[in-house]
């Protein structure tokens, strides 16, 4: 499947055949979770759990494998990411990103611990997991972001290998556009990779990451919601967390991430949180969301999940009672024309 193909005009009519299996895996996850809860008893949390964007199994294998084990979630989410971020075809993270309108890869990435921590990496050229040097500025530096040439100078000094990211058929991909070099930042409402993961560990604990190549074809130099706190991750150790992908500028504008968390803090279930979120972006006046893709998904406390779109499409793999699964996100566009 191509990796993106963009949402041209308001291509809403012809989504309707998914539709019917889109919202049935949806209840289905909603009503399991339910009767989990009430099974379990409000207080037993659902864990291990791992949540993440995106048809993304090996990644959420990968960190199902580190909290069966006993590792924790901020290890998990980390472990996790790096696997989209080595692999080279997915053309939305890490290594084989499609680059900006002037062919360079720029990569952007995010990690936030139980405790608040956070530590995050924006538009950084020829190093393929920023997840980990996001996780190093957190950790080994008395700041929180750090951007351009300095992340990439402070990755390097941390041992990090320089390497082109730019591969072959993004390259490819890179000329075509520009025989036209239009600038639509659309985001694409098929099959994606970038990835906003959380996870909650063996303790009860829940870390969150986030990592990305933006926008393809972007302007040099543009970041989206994706490093940025409360915008494309937020998590609240008490509460929950979230995360976020799609046109970043759209989730910027509504503090998305943070915004969920808060909602689930005044009693929202996830579900219901991150709908609230979606309605946010979807009924501010003239928007234009029809042409516009964003996904949330988030959990609680107790292990509870959520996700939610505009468009049809976005889908996210969710590891728990031991098993790993991809399931349709439930779209706003399904109820609202
Ligand atoms: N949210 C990312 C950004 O705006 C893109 C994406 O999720 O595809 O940079």
């Amino acid at each position: 499947m191509k990796r993106r193909k963009f949402l041209q005009k308001a291509s809403v009519s012809g989504l309707g055949v998914f539709a019917a299996s889109s919202i049935l895996a949806c209840k289905t996850e909603q009503e399991s979770d339910k009767t989990q809860n009430k099974q379990n008893g409000t207080s037993t949390i659902v864990k291990p759990l791992v949540i993440a964007t995106w048809n993304t199994p090996l990644a959420v294998e990968t960190a199902a494998k580190i909290l069966e084990r006993g590792g924790s979630a901020l290890e998990a989410v980390e472990e996790g990411c790096r696997i989209e971020e080595a692999n080279e075809e997915g053309q939305s993270v890490g290594k084989g990103g499609l680059p900006d309108r002037d062919g360079n890869v720029t990569l952007d990435a995010c990690i936030m611990d139980e405790k608040g921590n956070y530590g995050a990496v924006l538009c950084v050229k020829n190093i393929k997991h920023v997840i980990s040097v996001a996780r190093k500025v957190m950790e080994d530096t008395p700041h929180v972001m750090l951007v351009g040439e300095g992340a990439e100078q402070f990755a390097v000094s941390q041992g990090f290998e320089k390497e082109d990211l730019l591969t072959e058929s993004s390259r490819k991909a890179w000329e075509k556009w520009k025989e036209k070099s239009e600038y639509k930042p659309i985001i694409n409402i098929e099959n994606h990779d970038t990835i906003g993961m959380l996870a909650i560990d063996n303790n009860g604990d829940i870390s969150g990451a986030c990592t990305t190549s933006g926008l393809a074809y972007k302007m040099a130099g543009r970041v989206g919601d994706s490093p940025i706190i409360g915008g494309g991750l937020f998590v609240d150790n008490e509460i929950g967390g979230a995360a976020a992908t799609g046109l970043g500028e759209e989730v910027l504008k509504t503090v998305g991430s943070f915004l969920i968390v808060e909602l689930m803090r005044q009693g929202k279930s996830p579900q219901e949180a991150c709908e609230e979120a979606i309605a946010r972006i979807v009924n501010k006046p003239n928007s234009d969301y029809k042409n516009f893709q964003v996904g949330y998904i988030a959990v609680n406390k107790k292990g509870e999940t959520g996700a939610y779109s505009i468009h049809e499409w976005f889908s996210y793999n969710i590891y728990k009672n031991k098993e790993n699964k991809n399931i349709k996100s439930d779209f706003i566009l399904n109820r609202k024309q």
